[in-house]
């Protein structure tokens, strides 16, 4: 069975067809939207401007052409990121699926309306398609986790709650420590990219996660601030005469690396010693000790994302920082990227481990068909 995985994001689009877990065709259409837009299929890169996702999508159906006739695909499986408190599984996109994305994008401004105008996009060429939700995998979280401390109307009326987002990520993550170990029990999965958050594992369920209501909470990330006191947007607003919307676009978009560093937000331009490397560290650090507590030990810390993946000297940092839990680092293997880097007596152990969100949106779209396809029998 051919599926094609989609990842939209608000400028890219990353897209693998996979039929028996091997990857036939894979890419990544960067910038769209800018001049200095491009993709890269199959490692071919072309530069292209891409004016939108529609482009996108076009340019994509003809190179899959190339590949396979359209009709060997028989779904496609959509990353959501919002599935509220609704979606707990993946779901066989109808009418009402669609109707409640659209009625989620109020929770996700930014990403719920990319999700569905790509699915609408090729809903043109595709009968059956998949939404996977970065949401779901969270939705073992228990409510003293989840519950924030504000009037309790807010949650039974407006749904203001943690739900958690890169669970695509995390689920993947834990099913993979899991095949390495058959042992791991207890994990804390450290996924750092220019979007970051660290979920706490026990049992293969996320328990608890550093990401909230939005994604924009939790640890400081390439752009956004993560967790801060809600009064400094008030006062923000009131020294700089500027709106609530530029001052959470500055949240969003103007804090975090870029905003301390003033330098970038792309972490291989961040100095060690500077204040923005030292306080990314840090918050790590902090919620990796918390979440040690939360589940009453640890058996492994994962680390992955593009910074989690290739940063040696960060998650050297951060072990040495958690010395106290007895973690010891396998330098040689840590500068190695290998995937165990842990030495043989560290209480813990330590993984570097890629993720891979394709591969999980292809295993939950092809179990959602295969039961659909027996029910219909
Ligand atoms: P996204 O959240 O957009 O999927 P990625 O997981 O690709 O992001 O991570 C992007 C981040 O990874 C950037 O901050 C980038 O600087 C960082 N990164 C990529 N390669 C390296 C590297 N070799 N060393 C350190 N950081 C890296």
């Amino acid at each position: 069975m051919k599926i094609l995985a989609i990842n939209a994001g608000s400028s890219s689009l990353k897209f693998q067809l996979i039929e028996k877990e091997q990857i036939i065709s894979s890419g990544l259409f960067e910038k769209i939207g800018h001049d200095d837009s491009f993709f890269t299929i199959n490692q071919k890169q072309e530069k292209q401007i891409i004016k939108d996702h529609q482009a996108a999508v076009e340019i994509l159906i003809e190179k899959l052409k190339e590949k396979v006739a359209l009709t060997d695909i028989t779904a496609v499986g959509h990353r959501v990121v919002h599935g509220g408190d609704k979606y707990q599984t993946a779901v066989l996109i109808n009418q009402q699926v669609i109707n409640d994305i659209e009625q989620l994008q109020t929770l996700a401004p930014l990403h719920n309306p990319i999700n569905l105008l790509v699915i609408k996009l090729l809903s043109k060429y595709f009968e059956k398609m998949v939404a996977v939700f970065d949401t779901s995998f969270h939705h073992t979280i228990e409510k003293p986790q989840y519950i924030y401390p504000v009037p309790y109307q807010w949650y039974q009326k407006y749904q203001v709650r943690k739900y958690g987002f890169h669970g695509i990520s995390h689920q993947y993550l834990s099913q993979k420590a899991l095949e390495l170990n058959p042992n791991l029990k207890k994990m804390i999965i450290c996924h750092l990219g220019n979007g970051s958050s660290i979920t706490a594992i026990n049992n293969q369920k996320s328990v608890e996660t550093s990401m909230g209501f939005t994604p924009n909470a939790g640890l400081m990330m390439g752009t956004r601030a993560g967790d801060i006191d809600f009064n400094i947007i008030p006062y923000i607003m009131e020294k700089t005469n500027q709106s609530l919307s530029e001052t959470i676009n500055d949240l969003n978009k103007k804090s975090g690396l870029l905003g301390l560093s003033n330098i970038s937000n792309d972490f291989r331009d961040i100095p060690k010693e500077s204040l923005a490397y030292q306080k990314f560290v840090q918050i790590i650090v902090d919620y990796i000790a918390k979440y040690y507590v939360f589940l009453n030990g640890v058996d492994a810390i994962i680390f992955s994302g593009g910074i989690g993946e290739n940063a040696h000297q960060l998650r050297y940092d951060v072990c040495q920082k958690l010395k106290i839990l007895k973690i010891k680092i396998d330098q040689n293997k840590n500068k190695n990227h290998e995937t165990l880097i842990h030495e043989i007596s560290s209480a813990i152990e330590l993984y570097v481990i890629s993720t891979n969100e394709e591969l999980l949106i292809y295993s939950e779209t092809k179990k959602i068909i295969e039961r659909e396809t027996y029910e219909r029998n």
